[in-house]
């Protein structure tokens, strides 16, 4: 068997560097393509130098000489911008990472399926935006989708050898996030440090703030909804504050299986990597009797109006995962701006989902990558408008 060949699309990210993490720690076996990032030149040029990688691209078209200096004399190739973003998935590999943040994550991971490899998807925004879409130009080429989200990773783990007819519920679990404890009253005023604590994942400070929402349990409960393909009365979240249990399958026979394991994002990469194998893998073991507890209750909607509006989100299908993930993105980005509040983020999504619908049939399905981009440029605009409404008042 030839070397394996690997990319990864936001390598200098929290799941990217524990994607860079994995393969470093196997020299000689695997052979990288290109890895990409946006403004931190420095580290993706030190990560291509270190795995010997044949290209690095940057996001960001006014770093190319940075990253050509930074890489002078190694013989990799540097090239930036979003062109040559999408241009870097026409490479061919074998695995390639999909971990960028954002919208921005879906057009790259989008183009590698049309090569039939095998994509590891932590952007959960693909599947959020252009679910149906994605899997079925996954299906046009024969390509593969493996989630890497961890709950996703869990039930997917959960469901090997198991028929999906005879699943009877799928349940998330979730932190509860840096604020879960908080004073109901008191979450107006957290501010962007306060919401950008995690109790138990270290990741990406946009994730962390969804965390605290839970705007990122809801983009979860609909990638649930359009990856495995069940209908939204059987996907539910919890919340469970040690992380330990990641998601749970339960069957028609009644039985529950729980994917348990430290919350440490080499697992799922890790698994997704070696798929359908396992191997060993540098996460620490769990010791029951040192836990001791594991705690579940159910997350109140007045604390976390996020996870009612993805309920919304998944009932009405269509558009409007687009329309949700791009309000929410320009809303975080409002709130990272200091300039609405935190619970506010969750007042603009509901306000473009239902300012959008009389332009938008938010239940027709997406034709086109296109389609998408262009629903989520409207959804983009309306948030800004909206959060300038909110500003004024
Ligand atoms: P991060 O912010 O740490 O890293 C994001 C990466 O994307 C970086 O490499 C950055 O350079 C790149 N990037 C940012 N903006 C870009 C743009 N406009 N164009 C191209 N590249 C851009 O994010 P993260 O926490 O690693 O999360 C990455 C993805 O994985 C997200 O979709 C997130 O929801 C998902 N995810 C993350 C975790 C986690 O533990 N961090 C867990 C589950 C899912
Ligand atoms: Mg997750």
């Amino acid at each position: 068997m030839g070397m394996r060949s690997v990319s990864i699309f936001g390598a200098t990210g929290s799941i990217g560097q524990n994607t860079v993490d994995l393969i470093a720690r196997a020299p000689g076996q695997y052979r990288v393509v290109a890895l990409t990032g946006s403004g931190n030149v420095a580290q993706l040029a030190a990560d291509a130098i270190r795995l010997g990688a044949e290209l690095a691209v940057t996001a960001d078209a006014g770093r190319l000489q940075d990253l050509r200096a930074a890489l002078a004399g190694t013989g990799i190739e540097a090239a930036a911008g979003e062109t040559a973003l999408v241009e870097a998935a026409d490479r061919p590999a074998d695995w390639i990472m999909s971990a960028i943040v954002g919208a921005a994550g879906l057009a790259p991971g989008f183009r590698a399926l049309r090569h039939g490899t095998t994509l590891a998807l932590a952007n959960k925004e693909s599947l959020v935006t252009a679910g149906p879409l994605l899997l079925q130009e996954a299906r046009n080429h024969g390509a593969t989708i493996l989630p890497v989200d961890s709950e996703h990773s869990a039930v997917f783990q959960g469901l090997v050898g198991e028929d999906i007819a005879a699943v009877e519920r799928i349940i998330i679990t979730a932190s509860g996030g840096g604020l879960r404890d908080w004073p109901i009253e008191a979450l107006a005023k957290a501010t962007v440090a306060d919401a950008g604590a995690h109790p138990n994942w270290a990741m990406g400070q946009r994730i962390t703030i969804d965390s605290a929402s839970m705007f990122n349990k809801g983009m979860e409960l609909i990638e649930t909804k359009e990856f495995f393909g069940v209908t939204p009365d059987k996907i539910e979240a919890v919340i469970h504050p040690q992380s330990i249990v990641h998601a749970l399958v339960g069957f028609v026979d009644g039985a529950l299986m729980a994917h348990l394991g430290a919350p440490d994002m080499r697992h799922a990469i890790g698994y997704a990597l070696h798929w359908p194998d396992r191997r060993d893998l540098p996460v620490s073991r769990i010791d029951l009797a040192q836990i001791a507890t594991l705690e579940f209750y159910a997350p109140d909607l007045t604390r976390y109006p996020a996870l009612r509006i993805a309920r919304e989100v998944m009932e009405t299908g269509g558009r409007s995962g687009a329309v949700f993930n791009a309000a929410k993105e320009v809303a975080l980005d409002g709130f990272i701006a200091g300039r609405i509040g935190f619970m506010q983020m969750s007042e603009v999504v509901e306000r473009v989902l239902d300012a959008i619908s009389p332009r938008l049939c938010l239940t027709s399905p997406m034709s086109s990558l296109e389609d998408v981009l262009d629903t989520d440029q409207m959804a983009r605009q309306t948030a800004t408008t909206q959060i300038e409404q909110m500003e004024m008042t």
